[in-house]
């Protein structure tokens, strides 16, 4: 990726908040990521768990980690994400959405969300980059969030990294708690195999009528914030993106832990 001045964008799944500190094929991958990519100046992140409407950017100086997650080992809580924000991107990013027709204002108040401190953690873990969080809308479809990304496309050639992050099959009331090497069901495969395929055809028409025309689509997603950033990403990749497949797995059987680059 890196023989590219242009940075792509990318598709995390943040998967549970584990992936903060346990050893797995998704820590391992977001681990080994960095030296993949042009170094960004800094990252923006649309995550799952930042929801308003209309949109806001964090604009802190000093973005707080969030530990917005219940039951989890006590070390969790106790990690700091210490990055920067950027104040002057998030109010330029604002200005661009709403030159854009898009409703949105920077927010001074807002850390970083467990989606996107938990990958950026084991991505960039001197936390020297600046950090700006973007908000997603639970109750807008996946054309909203497109039209989103795309109003923010010319960051990536200017040295800013997009982030969506969320989850590529997330159905937290089915998952095997117990085990986290459960296989895949069924179900879980059916929804992933055609969203891949959609995105290696690049087929937009498709992927932004997901909810309609997916296999199992509300058995993946019952709530769709965890998809919703990766339409964000591929929206601020530009026109007819390459999709690159960065990983693949999945934990406690149907939490697909898929990730892409749009190039
Ligand atoms: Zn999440």
């Amino acid at each position: 990726m890196s023989d590219t001045a242009l940075m792509p964008t990318l598709f995390l799944s943040h998967g549970s908040p584990m992936l903060a500190v346990e050893d797995s094929p998704a820590g391992r991958f977001l681990e080994a990521l960095a030296p993949r990519l042009p170094r960004p100046r800094a990252v923006v992140v649309a995550s799952a768990h930042f929801a308003a409407a209309p949109v806001l950017v964090g604009a802190a100086a000093w973005p707080a980690t969030i530990h917005d997650f219940g039951r989890f080992p006590d070390a969790l809580f106790r990690i700091q994400y210490p990055a920067p924000g950027h104040p002057a991107l998030a109010e330029d990013i604002a200005r661009q959405l709403i030159a854009a027709g898009i409703a949105a204002s920077a927010w001074p108040d807002q850390g970083l969300d467990h989606g996107v401190w938990v990958p950026l953690r084991r991505i960039f873990p001197d936390a020297d980059i600046p950090v700006v969080p973007l908000s997603v809308n639970p109750r807008a479809d996946a054309r909203t969030h497109f039209a989103l990304g795309q109003a923010l496309a010319s960051l990536r050639r200017d040295g800013v990294l997009v982030v969506g992050s969320g989850g590529f099959v997330h159905n937290l009331g089915d998952l095997v708690w117990t085990e986290r090497d459960a296989p895949m069901p069924e179900w879980a495969t059916a929804f992933a195999d055609w969203m891949r395929a959609r995105l290696a055809d690049g087929d937009l028409t498709a992927l932004l009528d997901w909810a309609r025309r997916a296999p199992e689509a509300h058995r993946a997603h019952p709530t769709v914030e965890h998809l919703l950033p990766l339409f964000v990403a591929l929206g601020a990749a530009g026109d007819r993106p390459r999709v690159e497949t960065l990983h693949r797995s999945h934990e406690f059987g149907s939490l697909a832990l898929d990730a892409f680059a749009f190039h």
